[in-house]
């Protein structure tokens, strides 16, 4: 062998044992954490965005406690990732799209085999002529009429069925956060957000001392987030427009400059883009360089399956 190709071997040999270290390094550090965030769907609504749509699993000892939307994709997901449905303690809706929403039956399901016991509450906004409220849309479908009306023992009080869904509409409210406590430990907060004319909610996740916020969609025209996300260890904020948007979809979604100043406001620890599309895809460079002019902490870009140790804040 020559000395180019010795050189070249030795290059490539520091740069995977480099890696080696990095990837033992993530693991320790998400081992030793006692609160994750994991992704199960870092897409929007694109049948070829390559990720599922809208989700989140907050693991406490790598439990699942809580999950945030049900886009589709979430529940072959949601078995990749190890969870485990009897551990969730409750089911937070940020709004009623498709991509935000459409696994909630074939979660619903599934859960028939799994001995389920525990009562399974579920919070999402109250409805207005455009979408129905989380009770409408829980009983459209398991209500008596409904189109899965044939797993009516979930929500009927008079039938048999091992678990009950709880739903709770969460009143339209941008100048109050509301709180509800869901654990020992664990307590869930909601403010409204503009999302188009659609109810829509951001929601904030304390544990164990630390806390997570969640964007949902939104163009922040409200100004509510800032005030949910304040001193928060962990924004997950949806990038589903570049910052030259305009019309339809600014007036649903927040632009890269907007997400910068809200984390750069609220002085959160950790920003993670999700809500990913293809009009966002390949200009992630150009993204963090504009929510660099306001944050300076650390960005990330989500992608499936990927887990947030929250490191520093637990008790
Ligand atoms: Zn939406």
């Amino acid at each position: 062998m020559n000395r180019a190709k010795l050189q070249t071997l030795a290059f490539t040999l520091a740069i995977s044992l480099t890696s080696l270290v990095l990837v033992a390094y993530s693991s320790t550090a998400a081992s030793r954490s006692k609160v994750q965030l994991q992704v199960l769907g870092a897409g929007g609504p694109e049948i070829n965005d390559r990720r599922a749509g809208s989700s989140y699993l907050l693991r406490i000892d790598d439990k699942a406690l809580v999950m945030i939307d049900t886009g589709p994709g979430s529940s072959l997901n949601f078995e990749k990732s190890g969870a485990a449905f009897n551990d969730l303690q409750a089911l937070l809706f940020t709004h009623f799209h498709v991509d935000h929403s459409s696994d909630f039956p074939a979660l619903v399901k599934g859960s028939y085999f799994t001995g389920r016991k525990k009562d399974l509450p579920v919070y999402g906004p109250s409805g207005n002529d455009l979408m129905p409220s989380t009770k409408e849309f829980i009983d459209k479908l398991f209500g008596k009429s409904g189109i899965y009306r044939y797993l009516n023992e979930y929500i009927n009080p008079d039938s048999q069925s091992n678990y009950k869904i709880q739903a709770h509409n969460v009143r339209f409210g941008k100048n109050r956060i509301q709180t509800f406590n869901i654990a020992p430990n664990l307590t869930i907060s909601a403010i409204s957000v503009h999302h188009g004319p659609l109810p829509a909610l951001a929601w904030r996740i304390d544990a164990e001392d630390c806390s997570i916020v969640i964007s949902g969609d939104t163009s922040n025209e409200y100004n509510t987030l800032i005030k949910l996300a304040e001193g928060s260890d962990l924004l997950i904020a949806h990038h589903a427009i570049p910052e030259q948007a305009t019309g339809a979809a600014r007036n649903l979604h927040m632009p890269p400059s907007e997400i910068g100043k809200i984390a750069q406001a609220a002085k959160v620890k950790h920003l993670v883009l999700s809500h990913r599309m293809r009009r966002t895809e390949g200009s992630e460079e150009e993204t963090s360089a504009i929510i660099r002019k306001h944050f300076p902490g650390p960005i990330d870009f989500a992608d499936d399956l990927e887990s947030y140790p929250l490191i520093g804040c637990e008790k």
